[in-house]
Parts: C-alpha cells; structure tokens; sequence
C-alpha cells in the first residue's frame, strides 16, 4: 500500500474543513428559516454538530501530525532498523467522542517488536481513551455522587457517552499513581515536572492533624480511612464577636489512604516534609484520641507539641456528668461547667480528684478517668490558648467529611478497596488545590509504555487492531533506553500499574506460561466491585 494515499496534505483538510464548515451553517440557516425555533433549541444543535466537526478536526490533525511521507524504516530499541509496514487505524475516544487516527506502522525483523511512532508522539494507545478526557472522568468521578451519576453530567456536558466503568477505571487508575507517588518538596517538584505549582513558603508554625473515618468494604467490612491535614493558621477577628480573634487554619493540604498507621504515617510525614516541617520554627500535632495518632506524632513528630483536641476532651465530661447526674438533672449542667472551667485552665488534676469521688458510678466516668490521665500532658489549654494555638481539630474532622464521608458513605454504598482508596486520594488531591500536578504526572508514566514481541505476534496473527485490548497487551518490562530515563520509583508504578491491567482483562490476553500462571493467581483473588 502506498504510504502517501493515507496522509493528507494540509491545503486539502483546509479546504475539506471549509466545506464541512459552509454545509454546517447553510444546514442550519434552512433549519432557522423553515419554522420557529428557541435559543436553546439552536445551541443544543450548534454544540452537537461543532463537536462532530472538531472530532473530525482532531483526527484529520492528528494524521497531519505525522511526516507525509513514511519513512523507509526507523531506529528499534533493540539497536537495529524497523521497517514500514503499512497504515493503520487506531480508535481513541476523546473529549470530542470516538475518533479514528491513521499512523504509521513499523516493524523490526531484529526483535520481532513493532511500533507506531505517532502514538508515542501524541501520545495515546489504540483502543484507549485520551488523557484529556481521562483527566475529565476521574475529576468527575471523584466529585459526583456515582460513576453512574458522573457519566450522565459527563454526556450532558460534553455530549460524549462513556460508561459508569471507565469513569471508575480513570479514577481508579490516577488513585493508584497518586497513591504511589512520593511528596517532594516544592522545589524539587517544580523542577522535575515543570508543573506551574505555587512556592508555599516555610511556615513558623506547621499544623499535622489526622483522623479515621469508615467506608464499607466489600473484602473488609467497615474499614477505616485514614486522613492527615497539613495547615499553617491566619489569626482574625471573630465577625460576630469583634472583641475576640479567631485562628482559622490557613492553606489546608490532605492525604488519605485506606493504609494501616505505620505506613499512614511515612505518607504524612512526606507530606509534612513537602509543606515545610523540617524548617518550621514550631510544630503542632492535634488529634482525638486515638492511640495510632500518636504513635505517629512519637515517630515522625519528635519535636512537635501535642494537642488532644478540645472538644473530644469535653465529650468525656459530658458524658460523666449524664452518668453521675442523670441526662435530665439540672445538677449535670452546673457539674459539667464546672469541670470544663478546669479544664480550660489546664487543672487536669483537679478534674482528675474529682472524677475519682464518682468512680462507683459507671463507665463513663472511668473513660474520663483514663482518658485525662492519659493525655494530661496534652491538655494544657490554658497556655496553648495564651501562645495563640489552635486546639480543636476542627480542619481534619472536616476533611474526613470532605474527602471520605460524603463521596463514599452514602446510602446503600459498598466499595472494593482500591475503588475507595482512589477516590479518597483523588479527592484529596483535588482538596489541597494540586490538581494540575496530579494530571501532570500522568504524562511521565504515559511515555514509559512500549509493546513487546508476543502482543505484537498476536495481532499480526489475527491481522487487524485489537482495539480496546491493545492498550491492555502492552505487558512486559519497558525498555530502559537512555531517552526514557525512567527513575526506579516511576518503572515500579508502570509495572504495578502493568500487573493491575494484566488482572483486569481476559484469558484471550495471555501469551506465556508466566502470565498464565500470574493469571491464575489473581483470579483465585476475586476482586468484588464497587456498587458505586
Ligand atoms: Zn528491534
């Protein structure tokens, strides 16, 4: 087949534009004209047809993109030459729908590897969906309701239909690479992605807070989700109450994971690392009181003071007094006061007396009893108040809500782990205002991908695409060519990120006896899926 049949020149896609273009307006120009019809009604058929007009646009400029020519043979990274083969037609569904790309095809008789250096230049894989539009799908599976709910705002937005699973399978996918990714200080961030990523200036005063909150697991049960806030606090006046100040945490950023605390707290610790904490004059650690808490604070917060929230304290008393006076007794109310006046002056002792003279009268007043003794040190409120500290964790309790809660328990929802864990990231991210380096680090991993030998057999074998399983036949172990220059921590997402692919897909897919035998492995793991 003659290579220069496929390419088209650019005076002939200007001119096919134009025509598409002129049969555009003057089918719309007799539609107006033929009857009445409403504003709402012109732009619903204006948006329509200019979407299909710039798929067409894409996918002609996408052929464009590429020499007219082809080019006898090029460079195979096994050292020797790949030779043209012929043309071939990818689909890839975009931001403006499904479009067909045309592109060269190479094959080197050396190794046997074949490739199509349009994809690697634009970037895609046959049969999968554009990063473009996949940033769209995780963004908005992220923040909708459902995967269901989010797929129909997607078509009502972009009149582009994909379903429920891919909306899942994006989001889920950049989880799994936020999950991954190590926290760098800003500096070394910007360098290494030349993302546009604000400089956030060292604080005198970092605050680590963190919290857990459940999500319903189909492999586990109700399970926690771990949450840490790293903030700095702006001090203000109160707007109903002039006289007094308020301290509002200040710059928020989170990271969420469905991870056990010791390695809960390394994320954390990397995050704090990122927003300063190694320079910071004064480091605060604020929580309830959950013992996971600090043991993170003892471990990777040496230095930093640590502060149970105030009204987890409170909750202790209040519960005392119910036990010892009974809900409805005024005496309860005058009782309760009292201790949270000493409280609020830091005479935990003096709380701790006069809880011992009620021992007899239940559990609740034991759980104050060992509670205040436990974290005594850690209620010094009268003085944390006098240095302008921020004691209730108030930003991370809010964060549980923001980043877990309401996209993961509403009603009747059950998850599979990693479902859960990526859209608790994804949100995450979104939350702490970096959602333009998440989608950058997409593009470092994209670059890693090339096929090998046995998928490329496969389809010469079968002689035609292999459409949406082609993206999932690009196992094996990327090449290490010097242009690529792939860090260690980034081949162990692709590989991760290529076994994870390799359980997703069919036996059709299998090309040796050790991928059958990896097959067989994940299957005897059966992996529920999410009902979201
Ligand atoms: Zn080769």
């Amino acid at each position: 087949m003659n290579p220069t049949t496929h390419t088209i020149p650019t005076e002939s896609l200007v001119t096919t534009m134009s025509e598409r273009m002129a049969t555009l307006t003057r089918t719309l120009s007799t539609w107006m004209q033929e009857q009445e019809h409403t504003l709402a009604e012109l732009e619903h058929h204006v948006v329509r047809l200019l979407k299909e007009l710039g798929a067409s646009l894409v996918a002609d400029l996408c052929t464009l993109a590429a020499p007219a020519d082809p080019t006898p043979s090029i460079a195979c990274a096994c050292g020797q030459q790949a030779a043209y083969q012929r043309q071939r037609t990818a689909q890839v569904t975009t931001l403006l729908g499904s479009i067909s790309i045309s592109r060269s095809y190479y094959l080197c008789a050396a190794c046997g590897q074949g490739q199509h250096p349009l994809d690697a230049q634009l970037q895609f894989c046959a049969g999968s969906r554009s990063q473009a539009l996949d940033e769209l799908l995780a963004l908005l599976g992220a923040t909708q309701d459902s995967f269901v709910q989010a797929a129909q705002v997607l078509e009502r937005l972009t009149l582009v239909h994909v379903s429920a699973n891919s909306l899942r399978d994006a989001t889920e996918q950049l989880g799994a690479l936020l999950l991954d990714h190590p926290a760098q200080p800003p500096c070394e961030r910007l360098s290494s992605t030349q993302s546009r990523v604000r400089t956030i200036p060292s604080p005198n005063r970092l605050y680590i807070t963190m919290d857990g909150v459940l999500a319903h697991l189909h492999e586990r049960g109700w399970s926690e989700v771990k949450v840490g806030c790293c903030y700095h606090t702006q001090v203000r006046q109160d707007r109903k109450r002039p006289e007094r100040l308020e301290i509002r945490a200040h710059s928020p950023s989170y990271v969420s994971a469905l991870e056990q605390a010791q390695t809960f707290g390394w994320r954390l610790w990397q995050e704090a690392v990122r927003r300063g904490v190694l320079s910071s004059e004064e480091v605060v650690v604020l929580g309830d009181g959950a013992h996971w808490i600090w043991n993170i604070a003892e471990r990777h917060f040496p230095r930093a003071l640590q502060i149970v929230d105030w009204y987890h304290a409170s909750e202790y008393v209040w519960n005392a007094a119910s036990a010892i006076w009974g809900e409805a007794s005024p005496k309860r109310t005058a009782w309760a006061q009292a201790q949270l006046d000493k409280l609020w002056e830091s005479k935990v002792e003096e709380v701790l007396l006069e809880l011992q003279q009620w021992r007899a009268q239940g559990e609740a007043v034991e759980a104050a009893v060992s509670y205040y003794s436990e974290h005594q040190r850690r209620m010094d409120y009268a003085s944390y108040r006098a240095r302008g500290l921020q004691i209730g964790s108030g930003s991370v309790e809010s964060a549980c809500k923001q980043l877990v809660s309401t996209r993961l328990k509403q009603a009747g929802m059950i998850w599979n782990a990693d479902g859960a864990e990526a859209v608790a990231v994804v949100r995450a991210w979104l939350k702490s205002e970096r959602w333009e380096e998440a989608i950058a680090l997409r593009g470092v991993r994209r670059r890693g991908y090339r096929r090998k030998q046995g998928a490329e057999e496969a389809e010469q074998h079968e002689g035609h695409e292999q459409g949406a399983q082609e993206q999932a036949s690009l196992a094996g172990e990327p090449h290490r060519t010097a242009q690529q220059k792939l860090s260690a921590d980034v081949l162990a997402q692709v590989q991760a990120e290529l076994a994870a692919q390799r359980g997703k897909n069919g036996w059709g897919q299998a090309g040796s006896v050790r991928r059958q035998r990896e097959m067989v492995a994940q299957r005897a793991q059966p992996k529920p899926v999410s009902t979201a």
